[in-house]
């Protein structure tokens, strides 16, 4: 079958629909020409706000620093740990509570280096003994021991209790440099928060949260 010619009214529709079509795509570009150029001014707007909010940052940090010249910086307490060479810096006013994260970390067993929900007064009892005997450096011995290595150290001879508070995330052994252990020791039993070892060979005490009991190595 022939196709029919175009007549010229068809001729006509379809060159308006054509013509129709080229002006809808014109109408776009020029609404995405415009959202860009708005986009560009937005930007300008925001580099500017940031500018601004820079300099009051900047204004901010000068009246800061200008309130601290001269001032002493507050003191700080070191909690360091003699196993892993870490070190926690704490105010030394003892307001500034370590986040529980932290701590479990910190004492974790060198061992193992597994970690345990410890008890969060021994990290209190650190800070309290530093302030007390104002010394800003407390070592840490030994904190959470795993199980595991507990028992090692039973097999290798170490007076160590089978069920050590250690074992519970209860207990730390800690000395304080220029303090002597049985001063320490004098100190922590007046705490009556636990048991107290007295280690003088060793020159630590041992602090646990667990019944209130003495006992000297
Ligand atoms: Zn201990």
């Amino acid at each position: 079958m022939k196709r029919a010619p175009l007549t010229a009214p068809a001729l006509a529709a379809l060159v308006a629909v054509v013509a129709l079509g080229a002006v809808i795509a014109l109408a776009r570009d020029a609404a995405a020409g415009a959202s860009k150029k708005e986009l560009l001014l937005q930007g300008k707007e925001q580099a500017r706000a940031a500018r601004g909010a820079g300099a009051a940052e900047r204004a901010r940090l000068g009246a800061e620093l200008r309130r601290r010249v001269g001032k002493k910086p507050p003191d700080v307490i070191t909690i360091y740990n003699s196993w892993t060479h870490e070190s926690v810096a704490l105010d030394a006013d003892g307001k500034q509570v370590a986040p529980p994260d932290l701590v479990n970390r910190f004492l974790r067993c060198h061992f193992t280096n597994h970690q345990m929900a410890m008890d969060a007064a021994l990290f209190g009892v650190l800070v309290k003994a530093a302030k007390h005997f104002k010394v800003d450096r407390v070592e840490i011995v030994s904190g959470f021991r795993a199980p595991k290595y507990n028992l090692m150290l039973r097999k290798k001879g170490h007076r160590v209790a089978r069920e050590s508070e250690h074992t519970h995330g209860h207990a730390v052994d800690f000395r304080l440099p220029g303090v002597t252990t049985e001063r320490l020791r004098n100190w922590a039993r007046r705490l009556h928060l636990g048991g107290v070892g007295y280690y003088r060979d060793d020159a630590f005490v041992h602090v646990d949260t667990g019944k209130v009991r003495y006992w000297a190595e």
